[in-house]
């Protein structure tokens, strides 16, 4: 048997007033995710656990049919995997963003999604400027997106640097942004660090240049998302499977890499509405004559999400279902022995631009796996059937583990009853 899961990061939403009363998704035309739909079950199913943050890193763990509880350790730690950076035992590693904040508000926290080029530029001088006088290292990423290693010291032990409680920068825009900086103990370091980076970024030629454009500059950086080097059980260990990732973002590669799948690095991937569909797919298809299971992430129904834009998510989620699930579901039919899943990884609310919680929609088809008489794959389709897996990284472990998934039959035939 072969597996898929195609993965709309953050596609689920809620009815919104200016699509009268519909949620992008039922507002987009989707003929293929309905074709799964009408043939497989839909139902609902919760990526993220009560207690952790409805984050994208706690949302693919469960995808993956990783117990997020256990496997999660900050998204900052999954990242350096999947960019080659090993973590000493004395290293945590946090999420660097170049943000704007304009009179000391979080004005932009992509810092207008910057070019890798003109972040890299910063990186380095904020390395060479700071990395003396703090136990640190920078590592530049794509566009906005950095880490930077702070080793334990006096000022601050590995413990503390771990539970510091940070805020992601995604959900404080428009809001003054000192009162979110990291808190605990041993904050101050971390505080002092990201005052200093103001000073560093204020003159620089990059933000020059780019307020001369009439782009925002990066005036901070914002540091969130720490963990220490993950531990997770390897696929062919766990699962017995083999399998490959395709992804835009260092986040989802990571987790890949920490489950010991082969990571395929597309080059027109970006993580947003022009992003290489086909390259994705032709990269997942082809690596299913070596591997058995593949997982495919599309990111821009979340980034169009936290824009607020209901249109652009609506784009996202077409073209999600014309140039990934279609292609996707068409191997599967024709290879027969192939079981198919698409969801999202947490909602991604277009009235609030961020994430949220609960229990988000999921469809599977194939081999063993019932019709449960949805017609469509929606919200409130998934919500009518009456399925819900609440652990929710048990609904891939038993598409992946069970010759038939003998809770979708049992819950099919007892419609109501949520599975624990
Ligand atoms: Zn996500």
């Amino acid at each position: 048997m072969k597996y898929m899961i195609l993965l709309g990061d953050g596609m689920a939403d809620e009815p919104l007033v200016e699509l009268e009363g519909r949620t992008p998704i039922e507002a987009a035309r989707t003929p293929n995710l309905d074709r799964m739909a009408s043939r497989g079950t839909v139902g609902q199913f919760c990526p993220i656990p009560d207690g952790l943050p409805p984050g994208s890193d706690v949302g693919n763990l469960s995808l993956f049919g990783y117990d997020p509880r256990r496997a999660f350790r900050g998204r900052a730690a999954i990242e350096a995997v999947s960019q080659g950076i090993h973590l000493a035992d004395d290293e945590v590693a946090f999420r660097c963003n170049l943000v704007t904040l304009e009179d000391g508000k979080m004005r932009d926290f992509t810092a207008g999604h910057i070019s890798t080029g003109e972040g890299a530029a910063l990186i380095a001088t904020l390395q060479e400027k700071l990395g003396a006088d703090f136990p640190l290292v920078f590592h530049s990423g794509v566009s906005y997106r950095h880490l930077t290693i702070v080793r334990a010291s006096a000022s601050a032990s590995l413990d503390q640097l771990v539970a510091l409680q940070c805020e992601p920068p995604h959900n404080i825009t428009g809001q003054e942004a000192d009162p979110y900086l990291p808190r605990g103990k041993g904050e101050s370091i971390v505080h002092e660090l990201i005052r200093r980076s103001r000073d560093v970024l204020a003159d620089h030629p990059v933000n020059r240049a780019r307020i001369a454009k009439g782009d925002p500059p990066a005036t901070s950086i914002w540091l969130w998302g720490q963990g220490k080097a993950p531990s997770m059980e390897p696929y062919e260990r766990k699962f017995g499977l083999t399998g490959a990732v395709v992804s835009a973002v260092d986040l989802v590669k990571g987790i890949g890499l920490c489950a010991g799948l082969e990571v395929l690095n597309v080059p027109g991937a970006t993580g947003w509405l022009d992003t290489d569909y086909a390259g994705k797919v032709a990269a997942a298809l082809g690596a299913l004559s070596t591997h058995d299971f593949v997982y495919v992430h599309i990111e821009a129904p979340d980034e169009t999400a936290h824009q607020g834009r209901a249109d652009l998510k609506i784009q996202a989620i077409e073209d999600f279902d014309r140039e990934v699930v279609g292609p996707c579901l068409t191997w599967a039919e024709n290879h027969g022995d192939c079981r198919v899943l698409a969801a999202p990884d947490h909602f991604t609310l277009i009235s609030t631009k961020t994430h949220a919680g609960g229990p988000v929609p999921f469809v599977l088809c194939g081999p063993g796996v019932p019709a449960n008489g949805q017609a469509a794959y929606t919200e409130r389709a998934a919500q009518a059937s009456g399925i819900l897996v609440s652990d929710g990284y048990r609904l891939v472990e038993s598409m992946l583990r069970d010759a038939t998934p003998d809770w979708l039959a049992r819950n099919h035939d007892n419609a109501g009853d949520p599975i624990r």
